[in-house]
C-alpha cells in the first residue's frame, strides 16, 4: 500500500508532482492548505477555530492540524494516501508514526531545489491582471496572457519577500525531516531542478519498481 509523504520547499513544483502521482497510484491526496480552507467553509466548530488563526495570519497550531488530518485519514485513508504539506515539522512526523489514528508513511519523496533556483523561478513568474493565471517567463518575452489576452504583471518583489519568509520556515522546521526519513531508509531525494516531466519520470520509475 502506498502511504507517501511529499516534501519540498515553496515553488519546488510539489503541486504538479502531487497531481501526477495521485493519478498514477489512484490514492487520495491530502493538501493541508485545502483541508484548512474546506473546514473553514464548512462552518464547523473546528473550522471556526481554524478561521480564528488564519484570519490573523497566525500559524494553525500542530494539535489542531493533527486532529484534522486524523479525521481525514479515518474517512479517506484506508487504501493509502499522498500527503502534501504534512508533516511540516519533526513533531508532526513523529506523531504520524506513533499516535493512534495515524499510520506511518511507506515512502518520503523530497524535492531538492537550491534556494537560488527557487528565487529565479519567482523572478520569472508572471500573473495575468485579468484572469489571475500564472506563467513562467524565461526570457521576459511574454507580456500578454495566452488564455484571455490580459496584461501579464510581475509581483516578484512581494513574492520574493514572502518566499524568503516561507523558505526560512521550511529550512528550519521541515528540512530536518530529510534526516528523519533517511534514517528509516524511506527517503527518495529527487533533483527538483530538472523539468517537471523529468522529475516525474524519476518518481514514476521508483514507484512502479516498488510495486513489481
Ligand atoms: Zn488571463
Amino acid at each position: 500500500m502506498h502511504r507517501i509523504v511529499l516534501i519540498g520547499p515553496p515553488a519546488s513544483g510539489k503541486g504538479t508532482q502531487c497531481k501526477r502521482i495521485e493519478s498514477l497510484l489512484g490514492v487520495p491526496t491530502l493538501g493541508t492548505g485545502n483541508l484548512l480552507r474546506r473546514e473553514v467553509e464548512s462552518g464547523s466548530d473546528l473550522g471556526q477555530e481554524v478561521d480564528g488563526y488564519l484570519s490573523k495570519g497566525a500559524y494553525v497550531p500542530d494539535g489542531l492540524i493533527m486532529r484534522l488530518v486524523q479525521s481525514w485519514m479515518a474517512e479517506h485513508g484506508e487504501a493509502g494516501w499522498l500527503l502534501d504539506g504534512f508533516p511540516r515539522t519533526l513533531a508532526q512526523a513523529q506523531a504520524l508514526e506513533s499516535d493512534s489514528g495515524f499510520q506511518a508513511p511507506s515512502l518520503a519523496i523530497a524535492l531538492d531545489v537550491p534556494q537560488a533556483v527557487l528565487e529565479g523561478r519567482i523572478n520569472n513568474r508572471r500573473e495575468c491582471s485579468e484572469c489571475g493565471a500564472t506563467f513562467s517567463v524565461v526570457n521576459g518575452t511574454m507580456d500578454i496572457c495566452p488564455d484571455c489576452g490580459g496584461a501579464l504583471v510581475s509581483r516578484a518583489d512581494d513574492d520574493l519577500e514572502n518566499f524568503r519568509a516561507r523558505y526560512a520556515n521550511y529550512r528550519d522546521l521541515t528540512q530536518p525531516l530529510f534526516d528523519y526519513y533517511a534514517a528509516q531508509g524511506k527517503l527518495l531525494v529527487v533533483d527538483g531542478t530538472a523539468s517537471p516531466d523529468d522529475v516525474y519520470s524519476v518518481i514514476e520509475n521508483h514507484l512502479t519498481q516498488e510495486v513489481s
